[in-house]
Parts: C-alpha cells; sequence; structure tokens
C-alpha cells in the first residue's frame, strides 16, 4: 500500500511512424526496477529524474525491459478490481499530449486491449466464480459513458444527447454525491454486452468530434463501471422482512436494503483531454474557447490530485484544513467522490520517447510529480 492514495505511473511509447519523429533522438531513459524517470533536454544535454511508483517501457524487448498492455492491467486494473471488491470507488486517469498512448494504455485497440477492456473481462469472471467470502453475495453492473468538451457532458452511450447537468448534493443531503441529470445508466450482463457498449460510444466520440472538426483528443471521456453487491441475509428474515416490506415499502432501493445489505462502487476509466498548451497568439474563437476549458478543467484535476496527495503525505496535520477544489471545473465535479475518502486513484502519465516533445513531455512528468 503506498503511503498516498494515489498511486502514479508512466508510460513511453514507442517512436511513431510519423515524419516529425523520423531521425529524432530519444530523450527518455529508465530505471525500472526503481520507479526512476530520466528526461534530457535536447539543448544542453542537461538530464533531469523523476521518481514514480512504477515506470514502463514499450521498446523492444530485447533491448529494453518490454511493457505490455498485460502489465499496465496488472498494475492497475487489478487495483481496481480488488478495490472494487471491497466497494470501494477507483478512478484511472491517463494524462498526456495528444498521441502520447493515453487512449492506447485506456481503451487500446481489438488485438491489443487497453485497461478498460481487461478489467471489465476480469470482473464478469470474479462474478462467474467469486472469492470464497463472496460466495453469498449477488452482483449486479451497470455502465456509463460520457464525453465533456468545453464543460458540458454528453452520454455516449445515447445516439443523440442533450448536454447533461451536473449537481453536486451536499454531504448534509442523503445520499450525498453528484447527480448527472440526463446520463444513461445501462444494465450489463456479460462482458460482450459491457465491451459492445464500449466501441459503440467511442465511435460515437469519433464521429461526433470529425463532424465539427476537433479531434476526439480535445475532450475528456470517463468509462463508469458501477459494481453493486448485496450480501443476501438468512431465507428465514429475508421472508418476515418482505412480507413488512410488500406491505410498507414501495421504494426499490429500500426493498433492497432490507433484504440484504447492497451497496455500489464507481470505477471509473478517464481518458483525458491532450495536455498540450495551444499557442497564446493567433488562437481566438472555437479554439480558445477549447483550450481555455482543456486547461481549466486539468489544472484543476491537477490541484485537487496535489492537494489529496498533501493532506495523505508526510505532513499531513499541516494540511487539515484546506479545502479539496472539486467545484473548479465539470471534470472534478464528476470525479468529485472518487477521488479522496475512501476512494483510490492511479494517474498514469502518457510519454512520447522524441526530442521534438521534450516540453510537453517535460511538462507531463512535472504533473505526474505533483500527485505523488
Ligand atoms: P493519445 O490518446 O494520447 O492521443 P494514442 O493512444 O492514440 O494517443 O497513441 C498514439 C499512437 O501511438 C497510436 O497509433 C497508438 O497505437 C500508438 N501507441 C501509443 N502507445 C503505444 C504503446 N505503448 N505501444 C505501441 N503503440 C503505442
Amino acid at each position: 500500500m503506498p503511503s498516498t492514495a494515489i498511486k502514479v505511473c508512466v508510460r513511453v511509447r514507442p517512436f511513431a511512424n510519423l515524419a516529425r519523429e523520423k531521425g529524432q533522438s530519444r530523450i527518455i531513459d529508465m530505471d525500472t526496477d526503481n520507479g526512476r524517470c530520466y528526461i534530457t533536454n535536447p539543448k544542453d544535454d542537461k538530464q533531469r529524474s523523476f521518481d514514480f511508483d512504477r515506470v514502463f517501457w514499450s521498446f523492444d524487448k530485447d533491448t529494453y525491459k518490454f511493457a505490455d498492455q498485460i502489465d499496465i492491467f496488472n498494475f492497475l486494473g487489478k487495483d481496481m478490481l480488488e478495490q472494487g471488491l471491497k466497494c470501494m470507488n477507483y478512478t484511472i486517469l491517463s494524462y498526456g499530449q495528444t498521441g502520447s498512448g493515453k487512449s492506447y494504455s485506456i481503451t487500446g485497440g481489438e488485438s491489443n486491449p487497453g485497461v478498460v477492456v481487461r478489467v471489465a473481462e476480469e470482473l464478469f469472471k470474479i462474478i462467474a466464480n467469486p472469492p470464497e467470502d463472496k460466495k453469498n453475495v449477488k452482483f449486479s453492473v451497470q455502465t456509463s459513458y460520457l464525453e465533456i468538451y468545453n464543460e458540458e457532458v454528453r452520454d455516449l452511450l445515447k445516439p443523440k444527447s442533450e448536454p447533461c447537468t451536473v449537481r453536486l448534493v451536499p454531504k448534509t443531503v442523503h445520499p450525498a454525491g453528484v447527480i448527472i441529470e440526463g446520463l444513461d445508466k445501462m444494465d450489463v450482463e456479460s462482458f460482450a454486452e459491457m465491451s459492445e457498449l464500449l466501441y459503440e460510444g467511442l465511435e460515437r466520440r469519433v464521429v461526433a468530434a470529425t463532424a465539427c472538426n476537433k479531434t476526439s483528443s480535445r475532450s475528456h471521456s470517463i468509462f463508469t463501471i458501477y459494481f453493486t453487491q448485496s450480501e443476501a441475509r438468512d431465507p428465514a428474515m429475508i421472508g418476515a422482512i418482505n412480507k413488512i416490506a410488500d406491505a410498507t415499502v414501495r421504494d426499490k432501493k429500500m426493498k433492497a436494503y432490507l433484504e440484504g445489505l447492497e451497496a455500489t462502487c464507481q470505477l471509473h476509466l478517464v481518458d483525458l483531454a491532450g495536455s498540450e498548451r495551444v499557442g497564446e497568439t493567433g488562437v481566438t474563437g472555437q479554439n480558445l474557447k477549447e483550450a481555455c476549458a482543456i486547461n481549466t478543467s486539468l489544472s484543476a484535476l491537477g490541484r485537487v490530485i496535489s492537494t489529496l496527495a498533501k493532506k495523505c503525505g508526510e505532513n499531513a496535520s499541516k494540511y487539515k484544513h484546506i479545502r479539496i477544489p472539486y467545484r473548479d471545473s465539470v471534470l472534478t465535479q464528476i470525479l468529485s467522490n472518487s477521488l479522496g475518502g475512501n476512494a483510490m486513484t492511479s494517474l498514469l502519465g502518457a510519454l512520447s520517447p522524441a526530442d521534438v516533445n521534450y516540453e510537453e513531455t517535460l511538462s507531463t512528468l512535472r504533473y505526474c510529480d505533483a500527485a505523488k
């Protein structure tokens, strides 16, 4: 168990087959045994290092310790499922500039599925064959998939989605948390159903982005698995409770509670918008609005995560009374009950190996460093 509730890793992708990366040199080096990542400034050859919980290569197996999609799942996904079984909320975030491998790690492709697909597959295996202490537990799964573009939320599981409204319900009201009006939660019975929904949503994200001349990397997407566990009570007791409940309680949730203890956790897999800075000059209109929205939400997320890290860190008592700024963006509002408290968070920084991307890669490393 790390000393904070936030686990941070970085992954460097291989060189891309892009003209701008042809003949480029590699500025990233890694000490995988000690979780240390080195970056060299191509201008003066100065090297800096950053320490994380884990660092992942994606290079040639013979030359470096190669990290595959399964390694990312073993590090992040297994942890998520373990916490999920304990009914704890969990969030995996992928951060980095466009083209650095965020979507590859989160969703991947059909031949090399990312962490979300592997988590979904494993979850249904667990349900089919639960651990010994969960034999009496009834499981159910729902899912939702949303996109945040320009601080507006759209349901990716609907063919045509009106903007959804996000409301934070304060702790003084029961049940407290986040309400996203207009977002559907779909019941899911199998891994096949869940991956169908994921690919449907992904397709919608890309089509909508192309229609308005942007790329899907200008929006954040959140795929959420709602995992419910209800522990059956003694059958004789259920009979007695049901008699009373049928006569008095119409509310489905209350009835479920009377029949057994029910708890739901939320497992979020978040593919963040590209973190690259758009040049200040010459950017106007829609592009400027877009850049501001992304900047606002990524900075807000950074502030939430670093405040949480400080509150769990060595000088925790110093930060006891500092407010966590969840309300500063739609992204942090939506994730508010899954970052902090009993929830666990993992941040994956996606890195390009090429010297042309030095500034952006350094900025990703700094962002991840501040989250520790
Ligand atoms: P982003 O989501 O950050 O914009 P992508 O995930 O789309 O970036 O990755 C950009 C390109 O690099 C894609 O063609 C992707 O398949 C490839 N890629 C990214 N990470 C890896 C990796 N670890 N191994 C192999 N290819 C990768």
